[in-house]
């Protein structure tokens, strides 16, 4: 079953490339293998950087499954989640993950990408960034 539930997301992952995107596809299956939901990244078409198939999954997973159900469900991909997706599946309560390329088998297959790098600031004024926080988790 692993397997052919990974075929199928490499076969979206064909159907991304097809459609102009980047070769990335994903779907979500039950405990007993039934695909739930498939998805392909768009980022390209849908001119948005966030619209990897893992992240649309983890989303769609957070709205529709109730916490119980995503412990249970299993995203099947045709490469490991990269940084954002992997944060995205983490606050999803999805509970397994297989992939089949791996990043550093990705890695052989591309140019190396720039490192990407932003000036990150802060902490800085506690005392009112503090206000609309404090209580609301307790
Ligand atoms: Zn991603």
């Amino acid at each position: 079953m692993t397997e052919a539930l990974l075929r199928r997301a490499i076969e979206l992952a064909a159907t991304a490339r097809a459609s102009g995107n980047p070769p990335f596809g994903s779907l979500l299956a039950g405990a007993g293998g039934k695909v739930l939901v498939e998805e392909w990244n768009t980022s390209l078409t849908d001119r948005d950087i966030t619209a990897h198939p893992e992240l649309k999954l983890a989303r769609w997973a957070a709205r529709e499954l109730s916490p119980e159900t995503a412990a249970l469900t299993t995203m099947y991909t045709s490469c490991q989640p990269c940084g954002m997706c992997t944060g995205a599946i983490e606050r999803s309560g999805l509970g397994r993950v297989v992939f089949a390329l791996s990043t550093q088998q990705l890695a052989t297959l591309k140019p190396p990408a720039p490192a990407a790098s932003f000036e990150l600031q802060g902490p800085a004024l506690f005392d009112e960034a503090r206000l609309p926080v404090a209580g609301y988790y307790h």
